[in-house]
């Protein structure tokens, strides 16, 4: 089974730090694999809560060093590797989250079987997944999305960003999740709901999924914004929750 357990839906500073949603990011499953994907501040709680066992994790990745999406990295790993006893999992993240003023603490990526840097253009592997990172991001510090494939299913995961033309060609999938921190367009680095929209339109998938809400959109409500952007778009546009588990296409059934 291939799904996708949201344990947060919270983005940008004020929003996170107030803790109005949670902010421990994605848990994936997909083709036999556990991936966190940007483990923000509760990630680690919120997957135990929610009966996901973090001892499991086969790789964690990062989108970028921001604070929303990377402050319960360090606890993951230590999760992951059972605090060091048994080497595993593979981390992938852009090379400024291991460099200077690190977000990964550099005594705890000796646990880990492996640690990858993302480049952009980057495909890398955990188990039957495939990951790449199509381009690099238009937002502070090295930041990357991802597109997800393994047979029967391919998704995608639009990281923060201000919008780009270019965006919605790297990202087409069955599934789309984006980040939309704004209600409106604006002059800062991340993804609005007008942007959405286009994307939307652009790439046409079977569900998009919008998540990573700043204050404007969560006071907006989200479900009444993903409900508009459905009828705008005849495209099916649901708004992620807390704790939302979303089931990603599988393998077609073996005529056996
Ligand atoms: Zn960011």
């Amino acid at each position: 089974m291939n799904r996708i357990v949201f344990l947060g839906t919270g983005g940008a500073r004020v929003l996170v730090f107030k803790q109005l949603l949670a902010s421990g990011g994605l848990w994936i499953e997909q083709a036999d694999a556990r991936i966190s994907l940007d483990p923000g501040p509760g990630a680690l709680v919120q997957a135990t809560k929610r009966k996901l066992d973090a001892t499991k994790l086969d790789a964690i990745i990062l989108s970028h060093r921001h604070l929303d999406h990377s402050a319960d990295i360090n606890v993951m790993i230590e999760a992951m590797t059972t605090g060091g006893f048994n080497q595993r999992g593979s981390l992938l993240a852009p090379g400024d989250a291991y460099e200077d003023d690190p977000v990964i603490l550099r005594y705890l990526r000796d646990y880990l079987k492996e640690t990858l840097t993302i480049g952009e253009g980057g495909e890398y592997s955990i188990g039957n997944v495939t990951v790449r990172a199509p381009v690099r991001h238009d937002h502070p510090g090295e930041v990357y999305g991802f597109v997800f494939e393994s047979p029967g299913c391919r998704w995608s995961y639009i990281a923060d960003t201000r919008y780009f033309p270019e965006l919605a060609d790297h990202y087409r999938a069955d599934v789309i999740v984006i980040h939309t921190v704004r209600l409106e367009e604006s002059e800062i680095y991340h993804l609005s709901i007008p942007d959405a929209k286009r994307l939307i339109e652009a790439i046409r998938p079977q569900t998009a999924i919008i998540t990573h809400f700043g204050m404007t959109v969560w006071r907006a409500k989200p479900w009444k914004v993903a409900e508009r952007l459905s009828q705008e778009t005849g495209v099916k546009v649901i708004a992620g929750r807390d704790g939302m588990r979303f089931q990603l296409p599988g393998p077609e059934p073996s005529e056996d």
